[in-house]
């Protein structure tokens, strides 16, 4: 019989629900236990695929092709566990299945309800992952959105039957608030706390285990009171004071005992965990020997959320690296205009020892991707270009080296002379915007002697996609004579997953995003080889500027 941990959250949104759900999954697994975390988000869309990333952060897609919530990229990170579809379920979902159940005639006659039908298969997803794997000992579960949003109430009903008909040590209720420190009355406030815990226990479900948002920590007399006021013995309210890296979180739970209190609760004798190897990680993390600093030029940059992967890439590929990437966001659109000149591209970039253009949907900012790429092809300095990246080196290159005049995407160009990015056959027909895009992991073979082949260490590889158009076959031979070589393709040869620029120190583009498989334990390889290539970089600029004084 499996245990299950239900995480929800008050007071505010964005109190790092999904943080504390990872770090909490991390810690069980360090204690030996299998753990599979998922995600339940209230609002109506099936799935997050058709939401902007400007509206809920990057869209997270999985080995499957499930296209979900960022936080499950969380979960893969701290756990280093691939989850699948089942992990991530919105109301929308649900009411997908009930609606197509009715329409089966599966409800006999009756009336379909909030309570039971739906609170049933609310209930019925919290066991699969267990269902379906019976080796899976502990089952996290997050509630997205706050405790008394309107949308919640039938995922909490959920958990208060689920709690109900299983034994008092087979679930646990662990509770995030806001504990806000009051600048004019000096003080911390607890009274948010008291009725966010006084809320969900109107719904009918007791905190067993309380974490405390806070800038600093809350101190022994506020923890008192707040045990006292919600109903918990003292050393059941936890610090989850800000930190410097989300990494320090499970450091900052085991500290106060955490993993070992839901042990006990759960009845599970585990041994505790060693965090030696994740201790000296973090360390590298917060005090990094040097820096180097990567321009990453998209459309979304002002919410940081929606690149959210790659920011944890870099992290990731800085420890093996030493150093700690300084991320400078550059909108892509400000690099557009007559008024850009080549003076002004070099003062933009001046001091970033790499170029990453992400991947992105749409036309929006597309020239000022073009010319980033070609800022960083024309002068040595390291590129990595990922989905829409590579699509905007293939329009680059195709303008700039081939000699392809208006070279373009079929996406946001479809009458440019030279689609030298397009839709394939398969993609033509779909006209619904949901689930129909090339998802999830496909293989991909790479050419030896090609700095593909030296950064993976293999042939053979798989990666996560998510975009429709694709490197348009016609022109493959074009860009070859002009010296670029296609490094990594679909086993059958047909499409294109990697490109790159013999004679460049480092310019490399993939289909695929490379971002969504790095974790802090195994840096993603092209991460890691494009961080070393921006550290040449920066080392060669800091010789030169030596030599020069
Ligand atoms: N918009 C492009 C496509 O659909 C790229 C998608 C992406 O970067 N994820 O092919």
């Amino acid at each position: 019989m499996a245990k299950y941990v239900f995480v929800t959250g008050g007071v505010v949104s964005a109190l790092g629900k999904g943080i504390a759900s990872a770090s909490l999954g991390n810690l069980l697994k360090a204690r030996g236990l299998k753990v599979i975390l998922q995600k339940f988000d209230p609002y109506l869309n099936v799935d997050p695929g058709t939401m902007s990333p400007f509206q809920h952060g990057e869209v997270f897609v999985l080995e499957d092709g499930a296209e979900c919530d960022l936080d499950l990229g969380h979960y893969e990170r701290f756990t280093d566990v691939n989850l699948s579809q089942i992990n991530n379920l919105t109301s929308g979902r649900v009411y997908e299945t009930i609606l197509a159940n009715e329409r089966k005639g599966e409800y006999l006659g009756r009336t379909v309800q909030v309570i039971p039908h739906v609170t049933d298969e609310i209930k019925r997803r919290i066991k699969l992952p267990a269902k379906l794997d019976p080796t899976v000992d502990v089952v996290i579960t997050e509630i997205g959105g706050t405790v008394g949003d309107i949308e919640s109430l039938p995922f909490l009903e959920a958990i208060r039957q689920f709690r109900l008909e299983c034994p008092p040590e087979d679930t646990a209720s662990v509770h995030l608030t806001l504990v806000p420190y009051i600048e004019t009355a000096g003080e911390i406030k607890t009274k948010p706390t008291q009725h966010s815990v006084a809320e969900l226990r109107s719904i009918g479900i007791q905190a067993d285990f309380l974490i405390c948002r806070a800038r600093q920590l809350i101190g022994e007399d506020a923890r008192r009171k707040i045990a006292l006021f919600c109903n918990l013995p003292p050393e059941r309210v936890f610090d989850g004071q800000d930190v410097r890296s989300i990494y320090e979180v499970p450091l900052n739970y085991h500290q106060q005992r955490m993993d070992e209190l839901l042990c006990e609760r759960f009845r599970l004798e585990t041994p505790q965990p060693d965090l030696s190897e994740w201790g000296r990680m973090v360390k590298l993390i917060v005090n990094p020997p040097d820096h180097v600093r990567i321009a990453i030029v998209g459309k979304y940059v002002e919410l940081k959320d929606a690149y959210k992967s790659i920011t944890e890439a870099f992290i990731h590929a800085g420890i093996p690296n030493h150093v700690a990437v300084e991320q400078v966001w550059v909108d892509s659109e400000s690099l557009e205009g007559e008024e850009v000149g080549d003076r002004r591209l070099a003062e933009i970039f001046g001091g970033c020892h790499g170029v990453l253009v992400p991947g992105g949907f749409g036309d929006r900012g597309i020239q000022g991707k073009v010319r980033a790429v070609r800022f960083a092809r024309e002068n040595s300095v390291p590129f990595l270009g990922i989905c829409l990246g590579l699509q905007c080196a293939m329009i680059e290159m195709g303008r700039n080296l081939v000699g392809l005049e208006r070279a373009g995407s079929a996406e946001f160009d479809p009458d440019s002379p030279h689609p030298v990015i397009h839709l394939m056959e398969t993609q033509k027909g779909i006209k619904n915007l949901g689930g129909t895009m090339r998802l999830g992991a496909w293989p991909c073979l790479i050419t030896p002697g090609t700095l593909a082949e030296r950064c993976y260490g293999r042939r053979e590889i798989s990666e996560r996609h998510r975009h429709r158009y694709e490197v348009n076959n016609d022109y493959r031979e074009r860009f070859a004579t002009a010296g670029v070589v296609f490094s990594g393709t679909s086993p059958d040869g047909r499409l294109v997953e990697i490109l790159e620029l013999p004679g460049h120190p480092f310019f490399i583009a993939v289909q695929f995003h490379p971002e969504l498989k790095s974790r802090p334990n195994r840096p993603h390889p092209l991460f890691r080889a494009f961080v070393a290539a921006a550290l040449a970089h920066q080392g060669a600029e800091r010789n030169a500027a030596e030599a020069t004084s």
